[in-house]
């Protein structure tokens, strides 16, 4: 299409990007123009309510540029709840604000959009394995298994894969643990959760409140890594705090520093937020993704500071090349000593 451009609150300020709130509001584009191209900025709320104010303010297509902000300047993929009727694009930042400065400077420009585009629906698969009993207080461990289209995946999330694989792998070979465990394999993470989501909606109450932790594993061999355990949420629950403990005391005996936090780090949020959401206690194992590894860190763990501890996050580079399988190798030794060691809570 070939249409006027109007850009919608952009609120683009020299120096440091801040955060955006564009197009959020339907405010946002009165004196917007129908038929016009709306130019909006990534930030705050959902794409689907942006997409859907420019809608009904008579958006013809929509442009999205990036945030600007660390970590969020290059081309992007988001997600829509609901396709929309226009054209919808996502630009860098560098891209959105090229096109807002040429339309200031010539006082309004048209621009000619075209998207290639293909729709439909596709199938995707979980797939799980239990070992112990099947009934009385389980676990269930996961690491999902697709990746971003714009790249292979190794690191996110191949590297979870094969930690959960491969612990089970060796566990398969010993006496079950009192406590049995699911091994999951979620499909279409990066499109919503949608394999784990899928599969916490249909199970039945009870097998639901069988479930007393989910442990994800997703990017676990960062090559700038730091070695997280991550807990959705500050808890008292006796039993996420052993199986904690038992994952520390892995590090610890083998002099391996370890960083235990609380809630998600900004941006990064994965199969455990299905589990949170429904009330479940989680622990993730995590080293690093597209944020930028601190002086602290790099002191703590090692590697280069002011580096993201994945460089090819959600990149064409993440091959094989991107996976630390040391670190791999060390997240995958304390996830299978940890499960050896579940204990059933006390009744
Ligand atoms: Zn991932």
């Amino acid at each position: 299409m070939t249409a006027r451009l109007q850009e919608v609150a952009l609120d683009l300020d020299e120096g440091p990007a801040r955060p955006s709130t564009s197009g959020c509001r339907q405010e946002d584009f009165a004196g917007f123009a129908r038929g016009n191209i709306a130019l909006i900025r990534r930030g705050t709320c959902p794409f689907q309510s942006k997409v859907e104010h420019a809608q009904a303010a008579g958006a013809a297509g929509v442009i999205i540029m990036n945030q600007g902000t660390e970590g969020q300047t290059g081309a992007f993929t988001g997600t829509l709840r609901t396709p929309a009727a226009v054209p919808v694009l996502g630009v860098t930042t560098e891209v959105g604000s090229k096109l807002a400065v040429a339309g200031r400077e010539a006082n309004g420009i048209e621009i000619r959009l075209r998207i290639d585009a293909e729709a439909g629906t596709r199938s995707t698969h979980n797939v799980t394995a239990e070992r112990g009993k099947t009934d009385g207080s389980l676990v269930v461990v996961g690491a999902h298994l697709d990746s971003v289209s714009e790249g292979p995946g190794m690191n996110d999330n191949a590297s979870g894969s094969a930690a959960v694989l491969e612990a089970a792998l060796r566990l398969a070979g010993e006496p079950a643990t009192d406590v049995p465990i699911r091994f999951a394999f979620w499909g279409a993470e990066e499109r919503g959760l949608l394999g784990s989501r899928h599969h916490l909606d249909t199970l039945s109450e009870e097998e639901r409140r069988r479930i007393v932790l989910y442990i994800n594993l997703d990017m676990v061999g960062s090559p700038n890594f730091g070695r997280f355990i991550q807990l959705t949420q500050e808890t008292n629950n006796a039993f996420v705090a052993s199986t904690v403990g038992f994952l520390t005391d892995y590090f610890r005996e083998n002099n391996l520093p370890v960083e235990e936090r609380i809630g998600s780090p900004r941006g990064f949020s994965s199969d455990n937020a299905s589990f949170a959401t429904k009330g479940i206690p989680t622990v993730s194992l995590f080293t690093g993704a597209g944020g930028t590894k601190d002086a602290a860190h790099a002191q703590r763990f090692g590697g280069t500071a002011g580096q993201p501890f994945d460089p090819c996050y959600h990149k064409a580079c993440d091959t094989e090349q991107n996976v630390d399988r040391q670190v791999l190798e060390q997240i995958t030794d304390a996830l299978t000593s940890a499960l050896r060691r579940l204990t059933p809570l006390p009744h």
